[in-house]
């Protein structure tokens, strides 16, 4: 479709800039979109943006945006045209992919749409052959969904429209600071507390939520999982066991929580008791009690178990399911939902199917003219992919992200990177990788494209196209057809438009859990429909989560949760996290006047009293996987044994992190508590 004229009427689309996906009108003049305004039609946030996405059009246009293919001569990367980039494509991967595809690897994003997800899933596996692609989502919401699947078959962030948060009377948010990452969920809180509802923030961190929470617990880094199992003990010994629905390992996990009594836990998690027990009488009052995790919970070495344990516990209460109650993951990119289901995950096919699975593999293969044969096994997961990226893996195509910046051990895999044979990079900015790379292509931006993304809801929305790239920038979705064509492969990417590549998205979804095969454009363009959406003439699934679920029985199954002993904590636990005006590893926020912020380290002022430092002082933050020098932010609102980084900003927090050490399930790096040491920066 052809983008509208100048000066024609108002573009509705959705912000890309987080999961809450608020829709607002872009008003355009002369080609150029000039002037955001939000709209009380949106489903999800009635007429509000944050600053974020209000400030969204500053990246537009932006002098650094790309706007011509780029290949690396003589060390340099100079401008070169289409036909020149593509050459260099044919020439670099087919002697790899003829050798052995997976030398070749595929990086993407929870920030692209539903359409360029299935592609990018279908291209890795069609055209390249590769079983090697995985994306960034695995650093975001990843052991949440892992825990829903391992236990319901599936996962949708949240099984129940937004608004009917404001139904729940107790709110526990764990490791989720949403006043600052999703503002629009206040109103909701605000709902619920002028209902009298309870609302508690669990976080290392006196956060913006916390104080807008009103109830606090200051758990240490990495305990989340063991307040859980306290409040699950207690849940028994009061007698509120009455479980959702019958499943499997019930038994064991209430078995396990003997072990957790509230004065253990309270020592483990280092509050008082009596906070514990407050919280678990209110929970044991509770009606309909509603316990959300963010990534505070999630990214951990045990982050999966984390959220069990939480999940354990609503099921074994009986609120998992319950419309406004229950337990909800908040994912965070802007396509944070739609990005995990349709086939960019290293063992996923479209539809949340999975690749290990005869049956989904013959139902796409046949979508898709192939033999279930021709399709790959499941290859390495996002950080294995980067760790082997200059061994294993020798060409790496990165779409729409940036691990200089967000991969755990950062430092490491700019190494890892640069030893790569050809690093290909699709952005429409200047990323960190994509100035590492070999050859970078300039793809579309949000505003520059059709297609659906899928919200924190399950709710999917039109993504509408008001402008065209600049320059010699193209759609993400013909970049991908034209790489195919490129390594001599085009057959499945002769699209005739984009319309056909979004109906056989929604084609490819039917039967898989994350159903999207009875939505079309035109339905979308009426109201938007949480999935599964079967079909065209029937309605959406607002509730979802029912008592039987996609499992082989159809009955849930508990998991018990591990967590390692404690130690006594002998250096300060590093925690990274996110600013409220930031998006991801930012390259697009950083470079947004209206949205400036600093990157400081956030200590207490007994540990600034320790070690000498005051106001505008500097540190040097040392742990086994590296260092990094910045200014700290002295606040009382920070545990004195925690140091927080925001992860918005090269050369700091991901130099700290462990890159080698994953959830054993979800694959997602231990972001969160890495011991750390710290001295001035101007000592010897
Ligand atoms: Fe809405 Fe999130 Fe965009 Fe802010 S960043 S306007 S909350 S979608």
């Amino acid at each position: 479709t052809a983008p509208p004229a100048a000066d024609a009427r108002p573009v509705r689309t959705t912000c890309p800039y987080c999961a809450v996906q608020c829709n607002f009108d872009l008003h355009i003049e002369r080609g150029l979109p000039v002037k955001i305004t939000p709209t009380r039609e949106c489903p999800v946030a009635h007429g509000t943006v944050c600053k974020k996405g209000l400030a969204a059009l500053n990246d537009v246009r932006h002098p650094n945006r790309l706007t011509q293919p780029l290949l690396r001569r003589g060390g340099e990367l100079v401008p070169v045209s289409w036909a020149e980039a593509l050459a260099y494509i044919r020439e670099a991967l087919t002697p790899l992919l003829e050798r052995d595809p997976a030398r070749v690897g595929v990086f993407g994003s929870g920030s692209l749409t539903n359409e360029k997800t299935y592609l990018l899933g279908k291209f890795a596996r069609l055209a390249l052959k590769t079983p090697n692609i995985d994306y960034n989502g695995r650093y975001c919401m990843a052991s949440a969904s892992a825990a829903l699947n391992r236990t319901v078959g599936y996962d949708r962030g949240l099984g129940f429209p937004l608004a009917e948060m404001g139904e729940s009377d107790l709110i526990v948010l764990v490791g989720a600071n949403i006043a600052e990452t999703l503002p629009p969920l206040v109103q909701h809180l605000s709902v619920a507390r002028r209902r009298g509802a309870l609302v508690y923030a669990i976080d290392p961190r006196a956060t913006t939520t916390a104080r807008v929470a009103g109830q606090h617990l200051a758990v240490r880094v990495g305990t989340d999982g063991v307040l859980a199992l306290g409040l699950l003990h207690l849940m028994k010994r009061w007698g509120h066991i009455r479980p959702t629905a019958p499943a499997h390992g019930l038994l064991e996990v209430l078995e396990q929580a003997d072990a957790y009594p509230p004065g253990r836990v309270a020592a483990e998690c280092g509050i008082p008791e009596a906070d514990l027990l407050t919280l678990a009488q209110r929970y044991a009052d509770a009606v309909r009690p509603l316990i959300l995790t963010g990534r505070g919970a999630e990214q951990h070495a045990h982050g999966t178990d984390t959220v069990q344990a939480w999940l354990n516990l609503a099921y074994l209460c009986g609120h998992f399911g319950k419309p406004g109650g229950g337990y909800g993951t908040l994912t965070g990119q802007g396509n944070g939902q739609g990005g995990r289901e349709h086939g960019q995950k290293n063992d996923q096919l479209p539809g949340g199917r999975s690749l290990r699975d005869p049956r989904h593999r013959a139902e796409v293969a046949a979508l898709w003219g192939v033999s279930p044969d021709d399709l790959p096994q499941p290859g390495l997961s996002a950080q294995n992919l980067l760790n082997a990226c200059g061994r294993e893996v020798e060409a790496l195509i990165v779409l729409g992200s940036n691990p200089v910046v967000s991969a755990a051990g950062a430092g490491q895999i700019t190494e890892n990177l640069r030893a790569l044979k050809h690093l290909i990079v699709i952005d429409f900015l200047p990323s960190e990788t994509a100035q590492l790379a070999t050859l970078v292509l300039p793809g579309s931006m949000w505003c520059e494209e059709e297609g659906t993304t899928t919200n924190l809801e399950g709710r999917v929305q039109r993504r509408r196209r008001a402008i065209t790239a600049p320059g010699a920038a193209r759609e993400d979705w013909r970049i991908l057809c034209d790489l195919a064509a490129a390594v001599g492969r085009p057959q499945g990417f002769t699209y005739s438009g984009f319309r056909e590549l979004q109906d056989e998205f929604f084609r490819a979804t039917k039967g898989g859990k994350a159903d999207y095969s009875g939505l079309s454009a035109e339905r979308l363009d009426r109201a938007s429909a949480q999935w599964p959406v079967p079909s065209a003439t029937g309605p959406d699934t607002p509730h979802a989560y029912a008592p039987t679920y996609p499992t082989a029985d159809g009955l849930a199954t508990l998991h018990v949760p591990s967590f390692p002993l404690p130690t006594p904590p002998r250096t300060l636990t590093l925690t990274t996290g996110r600013l409220g005006g930031q998006y991801q590893s930012g390259t697009q926020t950083r470079r947004n006047p209206a949205l400036r912020a600093e990157n400081t380290a956030q200590i207490h002022p007994d540990t600034a009293r320790e070690h000498g430092l005051g106001p505008g002082d500097s540190v040097t933050l040392r742990t086994l996987h590296g260092q990094a020098t910045l200014p700290v932010s002295i606040s009382p609102a920070i545990r004195a044994d925690t140091v927080f980084l925001p992860f918005h900003w090269p050369g700091a927090a991901n130099l700290l992190t462990d890159p080698y050490t994953l959830d054993p399930v979800s694959h997602m790096p231990a972001f969160k508590g890495t011991p750390v040491t710290l001295r001035p920066a101007h000592a010897p």
